[in-house]
Order: structure tokens, then sequence, then C-alpha cells
């Protein structure tokens, strides 16, 4: 997926914007990128749109704000080996590719270094080692980037590999990709995720009602049939889904598509983002009146990331 100029996902949503300059090193970085059939879902001449306001990247991007920073959630304090993040207890995630889909301007990893965490193949037997050597990780995050931008020959080593190791039980995919790109939910990668030993999770991450349409439907479904565990996080984003109507209808059409709320993230406070941070205060107010309006299973957990911490922290 290339990524587009500014200027020309403007003129195709018939919009005038002021953007991040073209040349501008952030955008160099972490560029201006976004699928076709995502771009089909936003609306032509809204410069409000919730959709947009995820990929468009500002001239906000450059302030420097206090307390906000390059590694908001301590990644690099708990990187055991490359490729691998091992924070919490029996979980350990492995960051399979630094590819996405889509470029979420709020992403917290938009400035991890990548580049030191890219193993090949002969390192990822180290990292796998680490893995053998640990009875107590008995589920396997596989996150990244995105592990679903992955051709699923890549996928199927990392399940083979996994698979050898007993103590792992549960697989989990962290992605956008069902959301963004349906088309990548396949019969043979069904097949791949269904064929295995293991207890399949798998995590999308839609912030909006509008990101879902018929197609993301079908692909959540034949997950669904495949026997996977379909959860949803978001992240909570100013203008974009902090109120009770966002959220509420966000919930509905998630669990319309079998998918249940999982997570409701405060922002992660990485450099770049601070235009999207909603209060706590605001969060919490939101959880209250969602659980007013929607049965208790359809109300994530609001939670935040805090460096240190042995799981992710509640919040309210
Ligand atoms: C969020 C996260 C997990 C998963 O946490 P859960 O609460 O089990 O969803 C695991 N490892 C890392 C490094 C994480 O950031
Ligand atoms: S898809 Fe996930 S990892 Fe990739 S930019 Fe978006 S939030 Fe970040």
């Amino acid at each position: 997926m290339a990524p587009m100029h500014s200027t020309e996902l403007c003129n195709l949503l018939g919009l005038q914007i002021d953007s991040l300059p073209q040349e501008h090193p952030l955008l160099k970085q972490f560029p201006l990128r976004v699928p076709a059939p995502y771009l089909k879902r936003i609306e032509k001449g809204n410069p409000a749109d919730p959709l947009l306001l995820q990929i468009f990247p500002r001239p906000e991007e450059t302030l420097s704000m206090p307390g906000f920073s390059p590694d908001p959630v301590g990644e690099s304090e708990a990187n055991p080996k490359p490729g691998i993040l091992h924070k919490y207890k029996g979980r350990a995630l492995l960051l399979v590719t630094s590819s996405c889909a889509i470029h979420c301007r709020y992403c917290f990893r938009r400035h991890f270094p990548y580049e030191e965490n890219n193993p090949g193949k002969e390192h990822w037997r180290e990292s796998l080692e680490y893995l053998k050597q640990d009875s107590s990780i008995s589920e396997v995050i596989l996150s990244g980037g995105d592990p679903l931008t992955l051709p699923d020959k890549y996928l199927a080593w990392f399940m083979a590999e996994l698979a050898q190791i007993n103590h792992i039980r549960r697989i989990r995919i962290h992605t956008r990709l069902p959301i963004m790109i349906p088309q990548r939910v396949t019969p043979d990668l069904c097949k791949l995720l269904a064929n295995q030993r293991f207890q399949t999770i798998l995590v999308i991450h839609s912030n909006h009602a509008q990101e879902f349409d018929d197609e993301v439907d079908a692909a959540c479904l034949s997950l669904k049939k495949a026997g996977i565990t379909l959860l949803n996080q978001s992240v909570l984003l100013k203008h974009i889904n902090d109120s009770s109507d966002a959220l509420v209808a966000l919930s509905e059409r998630l669990f319309k598509a079998g998918v249940l709320p999982y997570y409701l993230h405060l922002l992660d406070r990485v450099s770049g983002a601070a235009h999207f941070d909603v209060p706590e205060e605001t969060g919490k107010a939101l959880i209250k009146e969602l659980q007013a309006q929607l049965p208790g299973y359809l109300v994530p957990k609001l939670v935040r990331e805090i460096p240190g911490q042995e799981a992710k922290t509640p919040v309210g």
C-alpha cells in the first residue's frame, strides 16, 4: 500500500484542510497511509469525518507538549529479545512486522525503533527460544505493526514454530486488517487460523461504527465460523468517538458483526498525538453513560497503560 499525499486525499474527498507539510520529517517517518476499502467509508466533503480524523496528518503533530514522549508506554524496557515484548505475566507479544495497512496518527508505536526489532528468520529462532524457556507463557500475541499484513506463509511459519512449544495454549492476533481491508480475510487465512491446536483470539481495532460495512461484517463472520473469538479494542479519541452516542453505536455495531468490546484505551501520550487526547474524567463519565444505556457485555473496560504496571490499569 503506497503512501499518499495529503493534497491527493483532499482532492479525492473535495476538501481543503491544513496538513502537515509533505516534506516534514514526521511524514517521512510515518506517511499518510489509507487503504481503498477504508477510504470508501469516509464521507466526502466532511472535514470532521471520524474516519478521516484518524489518518489525516495535522500540523499540530509538530507541537511538543508536556507529558507526551516518543515511548509513552515504556516498551524499550520490556524488550528482552528482538521482536519480543514481555511485560505481563503469562503473555508475550511478538512484533512480527512493522507494516500496517493504515497509519493511525495517534499510534503509540509511531516512533518505535522497528529497525532494531526486525530479527529476520535466523534471529527469530533466538526469540522463539526465549518463549520456549519460559513455561509461564501460555499466550502469545502477534502484533506489530499489523500481523495480517504478512503473507499467509509467514503466518503459517510462526504458527508452526509456536505449535512446537507445549505451554503455549492461546494465540491472539491484534489487527486492524478485517476493518481496513476485509478482503484480507480469505478462506485460506481462516483455514490457516482454524487448523491449529491453539485457541485463537482476534482483537480487531475499531474506533467508530462508521468503520463497518457489509464487507467488514462478512470478514468477521468468516473468522467467527472458523472458531475464532472476536474482540475489539478502541482508543478514546477527541472529536472521533468521545461521545456516548458514538460509543453506544460502536458497541451495538460491533455486536452486530459478532464482536465483543474489550478495551477502551485512554490515549497513550505519544509525541505528536496531543490533539487526540481526551481527559480521564471525560472517559469515566462516558463509561457511566454506557453502563446506563447498554447491557454489561457491551461496555468496554476503560484502561490506561502505565509503564511498569503488571497489567493495563482500569480507570474509573
Ligand atoms: C496490552 C499488552 C498485552 C495484553 O494485555 P491484555 O490485558 O492481556 O490484553 C500484552 N503484552 C503487552 C506488551 C501489551 O502491551
Ligand atoms: S494499525 Fe495499529 S500499529 Fe498500525 S498505525 Fe494503526 S494503531 Fe498503530
